[in-house]
């Protein structure tokens, strides 16, 4: 079992409070994923738990284990830094076997585990060119078993593929969502890019400026975020985010922008969120029979055609949205037309960003 438990951890660097009053706990064979900012405390978490660092308050366990006084040898957690750069001069074998040679494994023992590893990533057939033969993606995954090669409880990674390019880091991300997965082991992983966080992870922690703002499973906190700050951090294009009033019937939306009929909304709402590919666009006139929804209108201010997405930039009224459409409608820069979201489909904020349930 290595399950990953933090109670109340506080780091501070003088008076930097890097890592505040921070309670999770990774599950054993999760893939947990750490979100947020640059300098939000992400390294220092992945420190904390490597040991490298220990905390000024509070408790962390490895695997049921209180281990805030025990070395980073015995904890026996393994970071992949985020160099994932071959030895150029040693085969992708040899680059593979390497932390074992380092260790002084027996001879026998490293040959079982770095077929094995070679086996998981499909580069048995690879290993013995050198890296300059091999194309980017076989690099990586080279790289990878060079990382994974050592038995340790778990592992943590800081921002490993940030280095590659786009295409090399989906393939790359795909293929350590899979690996993790196959090998059944605790995986703690740091990113700032909200693509990856969502897309890699079983559960994600939001941090900012040290605290945890929100944990969940990847669908729950875009569906579900608890503040505005987190509903801003997670989608592209990010959420519409607009002042509100409640009146009689419903929400009335940054003056004259968007009316939601709701009478279930919080009274003490302040602010809306609306995803982009919640947003409905109609042409103008309103012609749709029968979908009930109030539009108001709004006027096309640009329009970015993605191929299987468009994103259309909206003026309506005080405001200034984002709409997300599928494919590639017929709209046009000034065109004139009706907007309307469900009310199913909207985010309540109180005072202070806090999310309201209705
Ligand atoms: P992230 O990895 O999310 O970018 P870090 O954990 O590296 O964030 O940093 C969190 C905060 O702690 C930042 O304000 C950073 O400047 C500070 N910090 C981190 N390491 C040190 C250090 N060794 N000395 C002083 N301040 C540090
Ligand atoms: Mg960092």
């Amino acid at each position: 079992m290595a399950d990953i438990v933090f109670r109340n951890v506080t780091k501070s660097y003088g008076t930097t409070l890097a890592v505040d009053d921070a309670s999770f706990t990774v599950n054993d064979n999760e893939f947990f994923c750490f979100f947020g900012p640059p300098l939000s405390g992400k390294s220092t978490i992945l420190r904390l738990v490597l040991g490298l660092e220990s905390p000024d308050a509070g408790e962390i366990l490895i695997g049921g284990r209180p281990v805030n006084t025990v070395s980073p040898a015995e904890r026996n957690v393994a970071m992949v830094f985020q160099n994932l750069a071959l030895f150029p001069h040693m085969s992708a074998g040899d680059n593979v076997r390497f932390p074992l040679v380092e260790r002084k494994v027996a001879e026998a023992e490293i040959e079982r585990r770095a077929a094995d590893v070679a086996a998981k990533l499909h580069i048995g057939h690879i290993l013995h060119k050198p890296p300059a033969q091999l194309s980017g993606g076989e690099r990586q995954r080279v790289a990878i078993a060079r990382a994974l090669v050592r038995d340790p409880n778990a592992y943590l990674m800081d921002d490993p593929i940030s280095a590659l390019d786009a295409r090399l880091r989906e393939e790359t991300r795909v293929e350590l969502k899979r690996i993790q997965r196959e090998l059944g082991k605790t995986l703690i992983y740091v990113t700032h890019d909200q693509e990856e966080a969502m897309s890699i992870a079983d559960r994600i922690a939001i941090l900012d400026n040290g605290r945890i703002r929100q944990i969940g499973a990847p669908a729950e906190i875009y569906d579900r975020p608890a503040s505005t700050y987190v509903a801003r951090l997670l989608g592209s294009p990010v959420m519409n985010i607009l002042k509100a009033v409640r009146g009689e019937s419903g929400v009335e939306a940054a003056e004259g922008t968007l009316s939601i009929a709701d009478r279930a909304a919080p009274a003490d709402a302040v602010e809306i969120g609306l995803r982009p590919e919640d947003i409905k666009v109609r042409p103008w006139p309103n012609e749709v029979k029968g979908d009930g929804a109030p539009g108001r209108p709004a006027r096309v201010f640009e329009v970015e055609p993605l191929g299987g997405y468009t994103v259309v930039t909206l003026a309506a009224g005080q405001a200034r949205l984002k709409a997300l459409l599928r494919g590639q409608p017929d709209i046009r820069p000034d065109a004139m037309v009706v907007i309307s979201c469900e009310p199913a489909r909207v985010h309540y904020f109180g005072q202070g960003g806090g999310a309201l349930v209705r």
